[in-house]
């Protein structure tokens, strides 16, 4: 992309009303224009990371074994009756009529929208287990709307619910996507911490909340070091295999959000090990048995003969909310530093002199180069200032930042900037395209 023709409205100073670092830089890099409280129009520099986000969200789903579909942002209210949440779910549920008078409601989640597709077509344990997915925006009225993207009204979530026929069967389901989790959080480099979640009145120990720490994080957490230092399970994980000692392993450490803390068991913990810090909900698990299909008679004949209600969990990630989340992991005082995973574009190519004929020779051709390389590269070829230009690349965080100037020219190379380290290296053309993959 050549940024002459891009959209980018960067911007240098941050609006005083963003209080924390990831959504002063989400305004000023141009990711996100806010329309309302709590609600965003994704511009083309945030639209592309968060496209990477929820492809890594899919991939990880998919080799987990769950099938992506999509439900509607828009629901009848008649299926919330049913289940009895219309009722309890409160202000943060937005109501609205159609023209028929007619009670809808835009989606905060899907259990019951899910349940009512699964009872209509799933009737034998034969076509269990099942697990379906999508991602698609909610609305939830939240009280305080703030810090960006993190507590929108409208807002990006992967939910994933899970039916089994047996307890049994459902954890099975729980522990794929406890260790999917993992692995999705890692390749977006993050490290995230499954911390035991309240499960409210159906009780048991299946609901985890995937935290990442941060100081600007809204709920207070307490962990064991060792978790923070664990490798997620592996891409190669056999998804058919046993799971129980990839959970155990992490479940067997002290771990817990403000409101499942135990001061007793953290303090035997070992006092180098006690992590009590702050923490942003990236992702939650949660196993709700017949919760739901119960009330909403999703049952399944068993092998038996018999109907029996359905297990079922459900399993969130807050994929708009990870961008805010990875911006307050990966930064610096120059601006984002985005991990290679997540980045809108891999590489910043700098003219240092644009309208020179040899530098835009040199550029352009590189340029081409590097599009058929399959290298999504931002060609920075407008006539700012050079220090313009190398804080703006600095902003927006690319991996990787490739200088070209008349000096550089005359010798035959091109400088190659680590976004993250710093490391700076002076290359000849044809050694740029391996350095930078
Ligand atoms: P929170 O405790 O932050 O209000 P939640 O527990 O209400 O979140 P869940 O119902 O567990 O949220 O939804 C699944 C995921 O969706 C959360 O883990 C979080 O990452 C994301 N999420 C929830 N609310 C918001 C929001 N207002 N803005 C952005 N992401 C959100
Ligand atoms: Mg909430
Ligand atoms: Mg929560
Ligand atoms: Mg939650």
């Amino acid at each position: 992309m050549r940024l002459s023709r891009y959209f980018l409205p960067v911007s240098k100073e941050a609006p005083a009303d963003a209080a924390i670092v990831s959504h002063k830089l989400m305004l000023r890099t141009g990711m996100v224009r806010q329309n309302g409280a709590g609600i965003y129009t994704w511009l083309p520099l945030g639209y592309r990371v968060l496209k990477k986000i929820e492809q890594i969200v899919r991939e990880e789903m998919d080799r987990a074994g769950a099938i992506e579909l999509l439900m509607p942002t828009l629901q009848q209210a008649d299926l919330w009756r049913e289940s009895g949440r219309y009722d309890d779910y409160g202000k943060e549920m937005l109501r609205i009529k159609d023209r028929h008078d007619r009670d809808m409601l835009y989606g905060p989640t899907n259990e019951e929208l899910i349940t009512d597709v699964f009872r209509s077509y799933v009737k034998s344990y034969k076509q269990l287990p099942l697990n379906l997915y999508h991602q698609q925006w909610k609305f939830r009225d939240e009280v305080r709307p703030r810090f960006g993207v993190m507590r929108g009204r409208e807002f990006l979530m992967k939910d994933a619910y899970s039916f089994d026929l047996t307890e049994d069967g459902a954890r099975v389901a729980y522990y794929k996507m406890f260790c999917a989790y993992l692995n999705a959080f890692s390749r977006m480099g993050l490290t995230a911490v499954p911390m035991r979640a309240d499960t409210g009145p159906i009780g048991g120990e299946l609901s985890h909340e995937f935290i990442i720490l941060a100081d600007t994080g809204e709920s207070a957490v307490f962990c064991d070091k060792t978790l923070l230092d664990m490798d997620p399970p592996g891409l190669d994980l056999d998804f058919d295999g046993d799971l129980s000692g990839e959970v155990e392993k992490r479940t067997q450490y002290y771990a817990a959000t403000e409101e499942m803390h135990d001061e007793a068991a953290f303090a035997a913990i070992p006092e180098d090990r006690q992590v009590s810090a702050r923490g942003i909900e990236v992702g939650h698990i949660f196993n709700f048995g017949t919760k739901y299909s119960k009330p909403m008679n999703a049952v399944v004949q068993g092998p038996d003969g018999q109907m029996v209600p359905v297990q079922m969990g459900s399993y969130g990630i807050g994929v708009s909310r990870l961008v805010g989340g990875i911006i307050e992991a990966c930064h610096d005082e120059n601006g984002i530093v985005w991990p290679d995973s997540v980045a809108p574009f891999h590489v910043g190519l700098i003219n240092m002199r644009a309208g020179d004929e040899a530098c835009d020779k040199a550029c352009g051709e590189l340029y081409e180069q590097l599009e058929a390389a399959g290298i999504d590269t931002l060609y920075d070829d407008t006539d700012d200032r050079a220090g313009a230009k190398f804080a703006r690349m600095d902003l927006i965080g690319l991996p990787w930042q490739l200088v070209i100037g008349p000096k550089g020219l005359e010798k035959g190379i091109v400088e190659v900037k680590n976004r993250k380290t710093g490391e700076k290296v002076e290359l000849p053309f044809a050694e740029v395209i391996a350095k930078v993959t």
